[in-house]
């Protein structure tokens, strides 16, 4: 295991900033594919940050015990964006910047623009294959899914469907998209797979062991390392489009009692939960299943306004269960 920093300044309080990473070589050289995992662009979200924990112990024994077993390279960045994580907000403090939204041409030359563009100068000399690891926002709570722009599904299904997520989402590009990392590697030509689980300022150790079996997989089927052992085997993702997926909202305000659970298979019709409206005492809003699938996003921040999504469904291919 190798530490290494890729970027290093002193804040005007004093304080070190430094962007580091692990790394695990080949253990004859000429490595078969590098792989970067790259966690914490958002810094209130600690799934990530957990799983490159997993992800470092295990390796770490592994080259420890087994050094034969590393094939390819793998470079692990836990915590990319440490201001913000320091703070547990998703944006970089004092500039208030998201950093999964400095790529691309027109951005100016603040620090957060810097870190990040060197950040991507890492990740594209250094990797074949990226991972980058989100969780949701506060309000909401995703199983582990892939989510693909439509113009890189060719290459990254095939990817995603060993990384023992839940679901795979492929959806239409949009304007928002097109100064993130995911983005900017996978236009770069390295097949990056954009990963988002749990809910933002909390682990969820069940979903990251999940994910910590699912990437040691994929490290495997891409032949960078020869072992799985240690890792319990990963059950393929449900493929769907946006067609497939479907967005229930609130239509009244007030608070969301869920009845749902996350993973959970309802039939349409279903009792979903109900939206309460505290002032009058009454139910406001029975929420049913639209359609018969998978729940896989669901509210936990109770509060709803009129609109506000609280469960989304993907509903199965017809082949599929
Ligand atoms: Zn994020």
């Amino acid at each position: 295991m190798q530490t290494e920093t890729l970027f290093s300044i002193r804040t005007p309080t004093g304080q070190p900033l430094r962007i580091r990473r692990q790394s695990f070589y080949a253990h004859k050289g000429n490595p078969s594919k590098r792989v970067s995992f790259l966690a914490g662009l958002h810094g209130d979200e600690l799934e990530g940050v957990a799983l490159c924990h997993r992800l470092i112990r295990y390796l770490r024994g592994l080259e420890a015990g087994e050094p034969e077993a590393f094939l390819g390279e793998v470079h692990v960045y836990p915590a990319v964006n440490p201001q913000a994580l320091g703070a547990a907000t998703r944006l970089w403090p004092f500039f208030g910047s998201d950093m999964n939204r400095q790529l691309g041409e027109k951005n100016g030359h603040s620090l957060p623009a810097e870190a990040s563009r060197q950040l991507q100068d890492s990740l594209q000399r250094s990797s074949d294959i990226v991972v980058d690891l989100h969780a949701s926002n506060l309000h909401l709570k995703e199983l582990p899914q892939i989510r693909i722009v439509e113009e890189f599904d060719r290459k990254l299904i095939p990817l995603a469907q060993h990384t023992g997520a839940d679901l795979i989402w492929v959806h239409p590009a949009s304007g928002i998209f097109e100064s993130t990392f995911g983005y900017n590697l996978n236009r770069a030509k390295i097949p990056t797979l954009v990963v988002e689980a749990g809910i933002c300022l909390r682990i969820d150790d069940a979903l990251s062991e999940q994910m910590f079996d699912g990437m040691v997989h994929l490290l495997h089927h891409l032949g960078v390392l020869a072992t799985q052992t240690g890792a319990t085997a990963a059950k393929p993702p449900h493929l769907v489009h946006s067609s497939q997926v479907h967005q229930v909202q609130a239509g009244r305000a007030g608070l969301f009692l869920c009845q749902a659970r996350l993973g959970q298979t309802v039939q349409e019709g279903d009792p979903l939960g109900t939206v309460v409206d505290p002032l009058r005492g009454e139910v406001a809003e029975a929420i049913a299943a639209p359609v018969a699938g998978l729940v896989f996003t669901l509210r936990e921040h109770p509060l709803a306004y009129e609109g506000a999504l609280l469960v989304r469904i993907a509903q199965p291919n017809r082949s599929q269960p």
